[in-house]
């Protein structure tokens, strides 16, 4: 019984244990897995922090990223507003405006140079006169401010170097957050500008150093663009007084000249006339004589007499010349414009010449284009420009030549031209033929008497119909005169 006892109490006893040990392993199991969890607990935790410190993070570069559109979006207004206008008083009033703090800072200073190299206060936002007399003193006194600006170009609160403090640089601008930009023209140091914060709520960014190093780089050319515009709107003014003065000038010259050469006309045609007279009686008694009607002369007075008469002739054709030129010139010869064809002029003009064409046995043509058109001219007028054109054509041109009259027209005008296969004129005499008494040295001038004021009359005839006249010559091959008469209804 004892055995029995004995043996369920053992059993019991190895049960018992049994049990302990299975317990044990199911606790130290229990025991893992909560240490386990504690594990991914911790791992959940530290999640949970980095996830609120990205979200933190996001939430200021969102923040700041709003700060910069904002203030790319204020700069583009700035700019839209400055931009238009050339007055650089106006490009200071309009930045002097509270669109300035949408660039995302409380206070602003512009500071440009003067005529005299000195800085002056052009835009005050958020300082009083005295803050801003205060902050030009120290800039003036300090050394280190300008220099180092003309170099780095833009100073901020967030990138101070250790030799800025060391200058006091913090000492000049009272303010704690600030960025401080030069301006520049192309090539010059125009003036600061300087923004700022009070307030640590606002502190400064390397994006804010951007936006107001774009903002002074956008004020320096509005300001440069500015003062070029006065520049040239000055000179273009100078230029413009300068004309009206050389003008005024010119016309009261031209007035003179006007004058003088109405008293030159006067003056050839009195002296003309009085010379007309006598040379008439000369030229009377000079017939007389010749036709013995003051009794028989020998005959070599009689030939004496001839020249005379022949030289009278030449003085008469001159002083009449000279003065047709100074009625023309003083406009006391009326000209008769009458609608006219111009086939009988030119064969009236043949006709004249005949005796000294045939003399020279030169080929004498003239050609009229088809359907020429009446012009309304003074004939007799036109017809005297022909005769000296084509007398001088036949005058230096040798025996057996040929000569043209050609008339021409267009939609304007009717173009005559007279050509001759004569001696030709050298390129540098043929803007001079047409002033008063000049002819070229040449052969047939030494010989053949002429006044040098063929050419003169024609032009001034030609003048008075408002048309044009020219030459053009090939020496030794032959010349050509041109002239034109105008179509338009007078
Ligand atoms: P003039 O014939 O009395 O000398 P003009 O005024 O008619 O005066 O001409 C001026 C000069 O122009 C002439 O002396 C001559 O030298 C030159 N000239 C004019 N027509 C011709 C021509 N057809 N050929 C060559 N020379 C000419």
């Amino acid at each position: 019984m004892l055995y029995v006892v004995l043996l369920i109490l053992l059993l019991m006893i190895g049960f018992l244990i049994n049990f302990i040990i299975k317990q044990n392993n199911k606790i130290r199991e229990l025991q893992n897995t909560v240490s386990k969890l504690n594990h991914s607990f911790e791992e959940l935790d530290e999640q949970a922090k980095l996830i609120v410190k990205t979200d933190l993070e996001l939430n200021k570069a969102q923040e700041e990223l709003d700060k910069r559109i904002n203030g790319l979006d204020a700069l583009q207004k700035i700019s839209r507003m400055i931009s238009t206008t050339f007055d650089e008083n106006e490009i200071y009033n309009r930045l002097n405006s509270q669109l300035l703090t949408e660039l995302g800072f409380e206070k602003y200073l512009i500071f440009i140079f003067d005529n005299s190299n000195k800085l002056q206060p052009y835009v005050e936002i958020g300082f009083s006169k005295q803050e801003t007399k205060d902050i030009l003193t120290k800039i003036e006194g300090s050394s280190y401010f300008l220099p180092s600006l003309k170099e780095r170009q833009v100073f901020s609160s967030v990138n101070m170097t250790p030799e800025d403090s060391k200058n006091n640089l913090p000492d000049i601008f009272p303010i704690k957050h600030y960025v401080i930009a030069a301006i520049f023209s192309q090539k010059d140091l125009l003036g600061i500008t300087f923004a700022g914060n009070r307030s640590d709520a606002f502190p400064v960014t390397e994006g804010d150093q951007e936006l107001i190093s774009i903002f002074a780089n956008q004020i320096g050319q509005t300001i440069e663009n500015a003062r070029l515009f006065e520049q040239v709107y000055r000179s273009s003014q100078m230029l413009e007084l300068k004309v009206q003065e050389r003008t005024k000038q010119l016309a009261s010259a031209f007035e003179e000249v006007q004058a003088i050469s109405k008293h030159k006309s006067e003056f050839i045609s009195a002296v003309s006339h009085e010379l007309r007279t006598p040379l008439t009686s000369i030229k009377g008694y000079a017939s007389i004589l010749m036709l013995g009607k003051a009794g028989d002369i020998p005959d070599s007075v009689k030939e004496r007499l001839e020249k005379i008469n022949k030289h009278s002739d030449n003085l008469v054709k001159l002083i009449n010349d000279l003065l047709d030129i100074a009625r023309i010139e003083a406009g006391t010869t009326e000209l008769k414009f009458v609608k006219t064809e111009l086939a009988p002029i030119l064969d009236n003009v043949h006709d004249l010449l005949t005796p000294q064409i045939k003399e020279k046995n030169i080929q004498f043509f003239t050609h009229l284009a088809p359907k020429t058109p009446q012009v309304s001219i003074d004939p007799n007028q036109v017809e005297r420009i022909l005769i000296n054109l084509a007398g001088n054509a036949i005058k230096f041109t040798p025996e057996n030549g040929t000569i043209r009259i050609d008339v021409q027209f267009d939609q304007e005008k009717i173009i005559i031209s007279v050509s001759d296969t004569g001696i030709g004129i050298k390129k540098e005499d043929l803007p001079k033929l047409f002033n008063e008494f000049y002819r070229v040295d040449n052969e047939i001038n030494q010989n053949v008497k002429g006044s040098g004021l063929g050419l003169t009359l024609a032009k001034k005839i030609v003048e008075a119909h408002k048309g044009k006249i020219w030459g053009t010559s090939k020496p030794h091959e032959g010349s050509t005169f041109y002239f034109t008469l105008p179509l338009e209804k007078r």
